[in-house]
């Protein structure tokens, strides 16, 4: 069993196989901490997650990094773009590092809600400024940059490779660029390594001058050499980061190292709100609070952004959220009736034969579904043809057992399962029967009154033919 990935680089899907037997060096672009990261923004580090995940489940060591751009978000054309960071603190009149400080905190936060693990290292710009400047002076010394006063750029027409990610093409690049922009560059297609201006606030004092500040592509090139080595294995981003990021920082990496930088570049497609963008302006840009204040879960909210395949635009609306809070109330009820049926519970017959066949083509096709360039809707679907299965009563206690530990590992990739087992105070228990008498000698309203005490416990009870059950709210 073969996974294969697409890769942005040749374009096609390709089977994974890794540089060093075993090992994976995965590098994730990560944050910009400016302000509170969207859940579009999350989509793109659920996926990492699960890749992540994927990998360790294929037996893999997995050596992620995530980096935290803490400073100098230069884009592609510096006077147009800004440094978010800079840009905030003027708007605020806050101080960037107490900004970059602060909302790291909160990312760290909200990604712990989402489920998504730790990675190894989660280096952060402003403490790789050292890497930087040597890979910033290597490049002079190699002719692929050039200093003009105390900014540096990177000459894109010597590296021949340049525009094979995004396909673009240095002389387009160039006549596309605004004659105007910066008369500073040799060509307009040129970007920045380091910048200098009196005026940020953010700034090192180097050998290009007191008031310097890293370009942001330098800066995930750095902080991947010095985690992982000169050369990784896979590389991911959102859609929007393949150009000018990635392209500039395969530029920067490969001209330096004389290596090819990553094999494979996974980019999430982005995360769209009522079919359309997310945007300040239109008022949906939504945070993990926006989603808890809506009475939905993080938990729920995890799966809205797993659900569809990575390389799709995936559509949220409150709707939607809606359908997939049922949709994963299917998922926890097949876990609630497998552990009644592994306790012998079911009242079905033991059929090892068939539910055991059951829970090997459902893990089988899982598992084809991952492999298949992370194909979480088939790979779900797998999971709820088990519910199908379970719903129809066809698992008894063995293979009701063998069922639970496969979704375990499942989930180990997904992380969207509650299989904490749970269990009822011995109170509570004497509450649920009293209810359970009450209901059996038809006196409704002392029924109903024992339901509600129960709720207001936390305890939910659902009736049916073949009796009750309750979870936990
Ligand atoms: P930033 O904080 O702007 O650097 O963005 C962090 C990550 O989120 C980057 O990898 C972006 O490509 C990604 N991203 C931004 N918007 C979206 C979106 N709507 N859907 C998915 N990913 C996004
Ligand atoms: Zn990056």
């Amino acid at each position: 069993m073969t996974f294969r990935v697409y890769n942005a680089l040749s374009r096609t899907k390709e089977p994974f196989q890794s540089l060093e037997p075993g090992v994976v060096r995965m590098y994730n672009c990560g944050p910009t901490v400016y302000k509170r990261q969207h859940i579009g923004n999350f989509r793109s580090f659920v996926f990492a997650d699960l890749l992540r995940r994927w990998l360790e489940y294929l037996g893999y060591e997995v050596r992620q990094v995530m980096n935290i751009t803490d400073v100098g978000h230069i884009l592609d054309d510096e006077e147009e773009g800004e440094d978010k960071i800079e840009a905030e603190a003027r708007e605020t009149g806050r101080d960037p590092w107490k900004i970059s400080r602060e909302e790291t905190e909160v990312f760290l936060a909200d990604a712990a809600e989402l489920g998504i693990l730790e990675p190894m290292v989660r280096p952060k710009a402003t403490e790789h400024i050292p890497e930087m400047i040597e890979m910033v002076k290597g490049l002079i010394d190699k002719g692929h940059a050039y200093r003009k006063g105390d900014n540096v750029y990177f000459d894109v027409t010597t590296f021949e490779r340049y525009g094979r990610l995004s396909g673009n093409k240095v002389e387009d690049l160039d006549a596309g660029a605004r004659v105007a922009v910066n008369a500073e560059k040799r060509n307009p297609a040129d970007f920045a390594l380091w910048k200098s201006d009196p005026r940020h606030i953010m700034k090192w004092d180097t050998e290009f001058g007191p008031d310097g500040f890293p370009g942001w592509h330098i800066e995930c090139s750095a902080m991947a050499r010095k985690h992982l080595g000169d050369r990784i294995d896979i590389h991911t981003g959102g859609e929007d980061n393949v150009f000018p990021h990635h392209e500039c920082e395969i530029a920067q990496s490969e001209c330096f190292t004389g290596q090819p930088f990553a094999n494979y570049w996974l980019h999430t497609k982005f995360l769209q709100v009522d079919g359309g963008k997310m945007s300040k302006s239109l008022g949906n840009v939504y945070t993990i609070d926006d989603v808890k204040a809506r009475g939905y879960t993080p938990r729920q909210l995890r799966y809205a952004l797993l659900r569809g395949h990575y390389r799709q635009p995936l559509n949220f609306t409150w709707d939607i959220l809606q359908e997939v809070a049922t949709a994963l109330e299917g998922l926890d009820d097949l876990v609630a009736r497998l552990r009644r049926a592994a306790e012998g519970e079911s009242g079905a017959a033991d059929e090892p034969r068939a539910g055991m066949e059951f829970v090997q083509a459902a893990q089988a096709e899982f598992e084809a579904g991952m492999n298949e360039d992370l194909n979480v809707p088939r790979a779900l679907a797998a999971l709820f043809g088990l519910r199908s299965h379970a719903l129809e009563g066809h698992f008894g206690r063995e293979s009701a057992t063998a069922a639970l530990e496969f979704l375990g590992r499942a989930n180990g990739v997904l992380g969207i399962l509650d299989l904490e087992e749970r269990t009822l105070d011995a109170a509570v228990e004497a509450l649920i029967a009293e209810r359970q008498a009450a209901r059996a000698a038809k006196d409704f309203a002392k029924s109903d009154e024992l339901r509600d005490r129960l709720a207001a416990m936390g305890v939910e009870l659902q009736d049916s033919a073949d009796g009750v059950t309750w979870r936990l709210k």
